[in-house]
């Protein structure tokens, strides 16, 4: 297979960590006969340097020629003036937008090896393996109107929660189709007591779910999700939620993993490539970590897992992304470890040596 690949490094540990993802990505291609055509592009604070805008038009040109595209992550403090005009974030949501990207994508799977790492109990936390599919380009955060009005003490503010049936219809339809290659359970989250969007919500996803009668399906509340998600993650397979709802409960589900370090993430949209798969963009959920950008010590499992989920979901080659998550696991449970997730005793390597690591084991 041919693999046309745009690589956007962005800025902070981006380039570090991305680098370390895509040598992964050359060894497993090798090894399966696939050939690499690797671009790269300018996205962030680096772009805004470079060529005076976060996301320049070659960026999206190269990602729209792409078969799927693998992020680092943008931003800094260089770059972060809240009056400052161009900012890095731009350049993220912009390309979310020019690649039609409304379904984001979390995986959170705990590694036996790292259960201490969560702050719940490992007998909570043991064995999860939870998907969250987040629709990402409705809801409260661009319906109009939007806005504030009034001065004190008479001010207001207000938001609107608008979803039509064609979105609510497609971002179910991806949910579906991966619970089909998980363990068949669908959850679709929603306020449907209160909110009139979640009642449309809850009747397209039933109609969808008509189409897959061999996934089981339910419903649950939102607030009640959130309570189940700490007391028993494991009942959960794939999670189905609108664009709000779905920010909060991720970053909670997050943290059942215990580092952002470890987890990765995809967001598709409706077109395929020429491979007749989803084009996706791939990243970390982490960010740009300025902190520690530099100093070669940042983890970079997060975004080799994300090229795992990209051979997966852009490519369909299933063995080759197995390859990738089984020999990060075996570098764990041969107690290697970065310093974002290193316990007492545990043998801790810079991003290149976990690079290398993950390597030796594929
Ligand atoms: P962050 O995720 O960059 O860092 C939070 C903490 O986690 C820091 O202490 C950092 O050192 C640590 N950390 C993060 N990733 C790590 C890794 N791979 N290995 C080891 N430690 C890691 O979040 P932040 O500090 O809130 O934001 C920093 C910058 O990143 C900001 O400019 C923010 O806007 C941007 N950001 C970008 C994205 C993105 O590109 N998708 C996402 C979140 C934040």
């Amino acid at each position: 297979m041919n693999l046309k690949i745009t690589v956007l490094a962005g800025d902070g540990i981006g380039p570090e960590v991305t680098r370390e993802a895509i040598n992964v990505l050359k060894a497993v291609a090798k090894r399966h006969h696939h050939k690499l055509e690797l671009d790269y592009a300018l996205i962030g604070g680096i772009a805004i340097d470079r060529a005076g805008k976060p996301l320049p038009a070659e960026t999206v040109a190269a990602c729209k020629a792409a078969d799927a595209v693998l992020l680092g992550a943008v931003g800094g403090p260089k770059w972060s003036d809240p009056r400052s005009k161009v900012r890095p974030e731009q350049g993220l949501l912009g390309i979310r937008k020019a690649l039609g990207l409304f379904a984001n994508l979390r995986p959170v799977k705990v590694f036996d090896a790292l259960v201490d790492a969560s702050t719940l109990k490992p007998e909570v936390v043991r064995g999860v393996d939870v998907l969250i599919v987040r629709e990402l380009t409705g809801g409260a955060y661009f319906g109009k109107p939007q806005g504030q009005s009034g001065r004190p003490p008479a001010r207001e503010a207000v938001d609107t929660t608008q979803y039509t049936e064609k979105e609510i219809a497609r971002l179910m339809r991806i949910a579906f189709e991966l619970a089909r290659g998980r363990r068949r359970k669908l959850t679709s989250v929603d306020k449907a007591n209160v909110l009139a969007t979640s009642r449309l919500w809850r009747a397209v996803a039933h109609e969808v779910a008509a189409e897959y009668p061999d996934v089981q399906y339910e419903d649950v509340l939102v607030d009640a999700c959130a309570m189940h998600l700490i007391r028993a993650p494991k009942n959960y397979d794939v999670i189905a939620t609108e664009n709000l709802f779905g920010d909060i409960l991720s970053d909670e589900a997050a943290m059942l993993a215990g580092s952002m370090g470890m987890l990765p993430s995809a967001s598709l949209g409706e077109k395929l490539n020429r491979h007749g798969y989803r084009r996706g963009l791939y990243e970390p959920i982490h960010g740009s970590a300025p902190d520690i950008a530099g100093q070669g010590i940042a983890n970079p499992l997060a975004t080799i897992l994300s090229v795992a989920m990209m051979l997966r979901w852009s490519f369909g080659l299933e063995e080759e992304a197995a390859r990738i998550e089984s020999a990060v696991e075996r570098a764990l449970n041969d107690g290697l470890r970065c310093k974002d997730i290193a316990s007492p005793g545990a043998t801790v390597l810079g991003t290149k040596e976990m690079g290398a690591a993950v390597i030796e084991r594929l």
